[in-house]
């Protein structure tokens, strides 16, 4: 337990991934740890060397490993790992630190997005296309 708390209050989020096409998933700057990618390799029966290769590139820019993307029907791309028929994580077990961590808040900014396009447009199925 990391607040040492035998019973941590339940927090109610305000963001329902389930009435949401995956939109953090078409972010094109998620980075990836060695950590990650072991995580991935285990979880997909892959070498090291196959799963960084397959799951992410690098970016030399800011000299780091982010995940790939693939085209989506809903947005431009999104993560190579995203299930677009379920529109759920395909390695949610081993899915990287910084998508397990987020949004790390009560609160989900691209659903608070899309709340606000679906209350001003009417339309409770509202996606937003990038
Ligand atoms: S964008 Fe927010 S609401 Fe949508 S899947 Fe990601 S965390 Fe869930
Ligand atoms: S690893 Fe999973 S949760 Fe993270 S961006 Fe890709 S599909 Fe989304």
């Amino acid at each position: 337990m990391r607040n040492g708390k035998a019973f941590p209050i339940p927090v109610k989020v305000k963001y329902s991934c389930e009435k949401c096409p995956a939109y953090c998933c078409s972010y094109p700057d998620i980075e990836v740890t060695p950590r990650d990618i072991e995580r991935l390799a285990r979880h997909s029966g892959l070498a090291y060397e196959q799963a960084e290769e397959r799951f992410t590139k690098y970016d030399p820019k800011e000299k780091v490993r982010l995940l790939r993307h693939q085209k989506d029907s809903v947005f431009d791309s999104v993560c190579v790992l995203l299930d677009q028929k379920t529109r759920r994580c395909g390695a949610y077990e081993a899915r990287p630190a910084v998508c397990r961590d987020y949004p790390d808040s009560t609160r989900c900014g691209y659903y608070e997005f899309l709340k606000f396009e679906r209350a001003h447009q009417d339309d409770p199925k509202f996606i937003a296309l990038t």
